[in-house]
This record gives structure tokens, sequence and C-alpha cells, in this order.
């Protein structure tokens, strides 16, 4: 048995049933991201003390008390508090920060049993779409290690994809889940909005992120989500009612249901190869019995500037706190207060980061308001209502992920405005709280595909059943990148 092949689900199933042993497992993982990491640069830390004291404690755990995730490795992304540990959100302003108390996500995960490997690289604040604008280097992209695997969860993809962990944590305010799962070759999960609690994520625009899974296939994302969702206490935005049930066998077929496929994502500046794999899906969804159509969303252009003008606008109001008082980093020179709070935070924040604080400071300033965020926030209700009623229509919309596969490193990073064209397909879920799933569809030039699945609110299981029916017949998600 190839323990590094084995999907999250089984890899559990075989802890639980004790055929393999917690600690054996994470040792066999610790040795195999020790080996791999240093040239994929997905980990910022391992945490083998952790890890190998939690995987004994589990060990002696009797069959009846192991739970769903009993004995099984992850990796979480760095703006996650783990209590103890530090945090960095792939920032210098963080330096020296060490989490006072845990992430209920984590804590959910950890109480299911799994096993915390190390915490993983992300674009600085989660601000990014290639994991380059981390101040502590780029993450490479298993496929082709002269290519950015994505962002700003790139660390957590790259190392799904690369097999380091069968799943990992990420967080999601603009597409930053299921973009770095695209380009990577895995499968990610952006939840509803409120639907997994955001306490103890480091936050960047409230109203969009969300805290998801990245595992390999639909049915591992479902397993995880099974597990991190439902109500906190400590995050009044999620949504009360439970979280979905475990995933059973995945539906045989898609009958009945109906698939829209949003014309105006088509017509964009769309990579030949990634549109030619995106139909291909789609006429393997038909093939299993959905119903796909051709609908229309004209609203789909405000997705983007309402996005960029939302979440920097919430950027600069959440990161007023990074001070040099209360976290992290201080640079002090001449002992007055000002003039620390501009020290800190001039040397401290990256450029993309001073760019989003700057032009959300802007967009909420007094005479720039009207103009700028209440128009973004009418744009945003316009769009919610148009894909509202596009779900009256249709079960699904499916389309591409991202507008083309993994890009060469630091093309893109002296072109904000191309960058932040990589989230065309991703934001309308934030700006409007519905989960979305981006799956493994094929190879364009040798580099993954991905297809996004969009539902209405609390449609996640639908999303993932879909998902799991086109992986019982495809098998992207299976092709390894070359050791
Ligand atoms: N790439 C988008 C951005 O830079 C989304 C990031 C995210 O989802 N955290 O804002």
């Amino acid at each position: 048995m190839n323990l590094f092949s084995l999907e999250a689900r089984e890899l559990a199933a075989e802890l639980r049933r004790g055929s393999l042993g917690p600690v054996e497992v994470t040792r066999a993982f610790l040795e195999r991201i020790e080996e791999k990491n240093p040239a994929l640069g997905a980990f910022l830390a391992v945490t083998p003390e952790r890890a190998l004291e939690r995987a004994a404690e589990l060990e002696s755990l009797p069959p009846a008390e192991r739970g769903p995730l009993h004995g099984l490795p992850f990796a979480w992304k760095d703006n996650l508090h783990l209590d103890g540990e530090p945090l960095t959100c792939g920032s210098r302003i963080l330096e020296g920060y060490r989490a006072p108390y845990t992430a209920t996500a984590l804590q959910r995960l950890l109480q299911a049993g799994a096993v915390p490997l190390g915490r993983t690289n992300m674009d600085e604040f989660a601000m990014g779409s290639s994991t380059e604008t981390s101040a502590f280097g780029p993450t490479r992209n298993p496929w082709d290690p002269s290519r950015v695997p994505g962002g700003s969860s790139g660390g957590s993809a790259a190392a799904v994809a690369a097999r380091l962990v069968p799943a990992a944590l990420g967080s999601d305010t603009g597409g930053s889940i299921r973009q770095p799962a695209a380009l990577c070759g895995v499968t990610g999960l952006k939840p509803t909005y409120g639907r997994v609690s955001r306490y103890g994520l480091v936050a960047f625009g409230s109203s969009l992120d969300q805290v998801g899974p990245l595992a390999r296939t639909a049915r591992d994302a479902g397993l995880l989500l099974s597990v991190l969702a439902g109500p906190d206490p400590r995050d009044p935005t999620t949504l009360p009612g439970q979280g979905p049930p475990r995933p059973g066998d995945p539906p045989e077929d898609l009958k009945g249901i109906r698939v829209g496929l949003v014309k105006e994502h088509m017509e964009q500046d769309l990579d030949p190869g990634v549109k030619e794999r995106v139909l291909a899906a789609l006429e393997v969804m038909e093939d299993l019995g959905a119903r796909v159509e051709e609908v229309s969303l004209p609203e789909a252009e405000f997705a983007l500037p309402a996005y960029y003008l939302t979440a920097v606008s919430e950027a600069s109001s959440n990161l007023a706190r990074f001070d040099g008082i209360r976290f992290g980093a201080r640079v002090d020179r001449d002992g007055d207060l000002g003039g620390l709070y501009e020290a800190t935070r001039g040397e401290k924040f990256g450029l993309e980061v001073k760019r989003r604080i700057l032009l959300g400071t802007f967009c909420l300033s007094r005479g720039y308001y009207e103009a700028w965020y209440k128009k973004a926030l009418q744009a945003r209700a316009l769009l919610a209502r148009a894909l509202e009623r596009l779900f009256a229509r249709v079960d699904l919309l499916a389309g591409p992920t991202s507008p083309r596969a993994a890009f060469p490193l630091e093309e893109k990073l002296a072109d904000p405005v191309g960058m932040y064209l990589c989230d065309s397909f991703t934001v309308a879920a934030n700006l409007a709280g519905l989960p979305a799933l981006s799956l493994p569809c094929g190879f364009t030039a040798g580099l993954p595909v991905g297809l996004q699945l969009m539902g209405p609110p609390l449609s996640e299981e639908r999303i993932l059943a879909a998902g799991a029916a086109f992986q019982s017949v495809t098998t992207h998600h299976q092709a390894e990148p070359e050791p």
C-alpha cells in the first residue's frame, strides 16, 4: 500500500480500523515533507514534536473512541491560530507573534483526531493569487517548479498536490482556496459564508472570508467539511443548524440536475486550453445525465471591481490593528508613538499589503465613500440578486475556476491588475456568500485545469455530490506530479 497515494477518506478508514497506526503514518508524512518541501516551499514550518505527541496519544485510543479523522495528518494555512505556535500570515509584521488560542476550524479537526503537521505558505495577509507576496519566499507548483501554485493558499494546495499531506486548510476571500486548487490539480471547497467558523482566522475581508478544505477529491473535502461546519458561539456570523452529514457513496449519475454555463465567463479572455477542458468536463456531466444550458449573467462584469473595492476597504480597517504595539514586530526609533506606527507599518508590511491599505483608506474616506465603497456594495447586491434568480432556473453553475493554468513565477508580480484578473470567476461566490468547489478536469500543456461548481447557499452537499459523481468517471484527480 502506498500511503501517500491514499485519499484522506481511505487513509482515515485504515487508521480507524487499526491496520495503520497514527505514529507510523505521521512519521512517514514528516519524512516525506523533510525530503520534498525544501524544493517546493509549501510549508513555512513543520511541527514534528507536536504531531508525534498527538499521534502517540491517539495510538492508545480504543476503537470506540476514535474520531472520523483519527490519525489523519493535515496542514493549515498560516493565518489560522494554533495555540502556542507562531503565526505569520506570510508577513514580517507578525515576527515574534505566537497564537494565544486555537481557531475553531483547527480545534474541530484536532477533536476529530487529525494530526497537525505544520503551517503552510501564503500570500501576505492572503492578498494575492500566486503565493509570491509571502515575505518568506514563494511556493513552487509541484507540476512545474518554475511556475506559481496560485494563491493565496498556495502552500496548502502545493502540499496536497505533492502528497505531503492528504488534506489541508485554506481560507478563501476571493478565490484563495479554489484558484490554487485549480492550478495545483487538487480539489478545494469554499463553503457558504457562515458555514465554517472564522474564529481564529486572521481577518482580511470580514464579509467575504471563509475557511475551507483542500484535498484530493470532493469526497475528501466533504469528509473535512462534515467536521468543520456548524455554528460557533465565538463567530456570530456562523449559521444555525448542523453541518452536512459525512459523505456516503457518491451518486452514480447526475440525472435531473440542471447545470448553467455562464456565457459571459466563456466569452471573456480565456485560455483556449482551459476552455476546451471545461467544455469537455461539461460533456462528461451531460453523459452522467445533467442538463447543461447556457445562461447569461450580465452582472458578472461588476464582480471583480466590486470585490476589489470591498476587499481593500475591509482590509484597510482590519489591518489597522497591526500597529507595532499589540502584535508581533515593533520598530521604534525615536520614542514617538506616531513614528512607531509609521516605522513599523512602513518597514514590516510588504508592497501589495500597503497598496491595498492605501486604496481601502481612500475608498472609505469622506467624499469618496459614496463614489467607491457604496457603489461596490450596490453592485454586490445586484450581482447577488442576479445569482439568486439564476438558481431558480439551474441547480448549479459550472465554468472555469481560473482563466488560465499556472503561470511562470514573477510573470505577474509587477502587474497587479493582471494578478487581480486571476480572480475573475471566483469572486462572485464570495460577494454572494455562496459555496463553490474547484475540481481537476484535465491538463493543458502539462498543467492542471480546474472546473468550478457553484450553488445556492448551503448547497455544499449537492455540489460535492456532483463533484464526486464527476470524479467517479474521471481520473484527472488521480494524476500525480513527477516525484
Ligand atoms: N486573489 C484575491 C486577492 O488577492 C483573493 C485572495 C483571497 O481569497 N484571500 O484578494
